[in-house]
């Protein structure tokens, strides 16, 4: 974001529900069922007026076809670099795939000159197979559908010209990968707590499913993400009193992350890890601790 305002680049979100966080200046994480979920029809009606000066029907059908037609054509016209994530990659040739709903990624990516994809390591699977199992997980699990999946292999190109291969006919002209490795390659090679996050898939059942994420919904969760995901996270880039704070003591030790998970993440198990690395730092929370105290000395957590 800094080298963009620095350079006079203008980054404009495309997923209509970051959009809505962003306009409302939200802090905290999504909710569960996707970004901007908490503003009311009549909320976002406002802020259009606020923001536009445009007068809307305070009604999601409306709201949407405003936000297509007053942003659709911008995008049709100005996009130069599509920047994006990507669900899967493919080792052996090369594939990448890419989930969405709202069919603003398909559309980004092939009007770019460029498309950049920032991805980390573990994204990376062994063949396009296991690519489109990776997808069909994600769409099947939670419930969420995937309306669009992209499959990238190779810029934009063409060889009608006298059979002379050309890059950028009409999509990208060049697609660049950033493998991401921040955290992965230590937590294997060093066998860390948290070094099983390393299987995830990012398919969200174990938030849906979450007893913590259930009863405090977003206050159980980091800037990370939602759930024990997100608190994980929070524990590897800022350290066991950022994981207490960000809500690490709401996890009941229920397991249903651990056994709804469709690759095997054992999530419980990592939240356990935490609780006991922040137990002993002195960072349980008083009424947790005073439970534990009795429990030890008494056998008896009523006493
Ligand atoms: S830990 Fe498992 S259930 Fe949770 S998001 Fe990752 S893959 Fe999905
Ligand atoms: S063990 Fe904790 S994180 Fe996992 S489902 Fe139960 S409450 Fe949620």
């Amino acid at each position: 974001m800094e080298f963009a305002k620095k350079n006079n680049i203008k980054m404009v979100e495309t997923a209509l529900g970051d959009k809505l966080d962003k306009w409302f200046e939200w802090k905290h994480p999504p909710y569960l069922l996707g970004g901007g979920v908490q503003f009311t029809p009549e909320e976002i009606a406002a802020k259009i007026k606020e923001l536009y000066g445009d007068d809307i029907e305070p009604d999601p059908q409306a709201i949407t076809f405003y936000i297509r037609d007053k942003f659709r054509p911008d995008m049709l016209k100005n996009v130069r670099v599509a920047l994006t994530s990507a669900n899967a990659i493919a080792a052996d040739d090369g594939s990448i795939v890419i989930c969405e709903n709202s069919g603003n990624i398909s559309l980004i990516t092939r009007l770019a000159e460029k498309h950049i994809v920032a991805v980390g390591i573990t994204k990376i699977v062994p063949t396009f197979l296991d690519a489109c199992l990776v997808t069909k997980t994600l769409s099947r699990i939670n419930k969420v559908s995937q309306a669009y999946i992209s499959i990238i292999a190779a810029p934009s190109n063409t060889s009608s010209v006298q059979g002379k291969s050309v890059q950028g006919m009409y999509g990208a002209r060049e697609v660049v990968v950033i493998f991401v490795d921040d955290w992965r390659k230590k937590a294997a090679k060093e066998n860390l707590i948290y070094k099983d996050l390393l299987k995830c898939v990012g398919c969200k059942t174990c938030d849906f499913i979450c007893t913590a994420s259930r009863a405090f919904g977003n206050v159980f969760g980091s800037r990370y993400g939602l759930g024990a995901t997100g608190i994980i996270r929070e524990y590897i880039h800022h350290g066991i009193e950022a994981a207490v704070k960000a809500g690490l003591f709401l996890c009941t030790g229920c397991e249903k992350c651990t056994n709804w998970c469709p690759v095997g993440t054992d999530l419980s198990e990592m939240m356990k890890s935490l609780k006991k690395e922040a137990t002993n730092k002195g960072l349980c929370p008083p009424p947790l601790e005073e439970y534990r105290s009795k429990i030890l000395q008494d056998k008896n957590p009523f006493t």
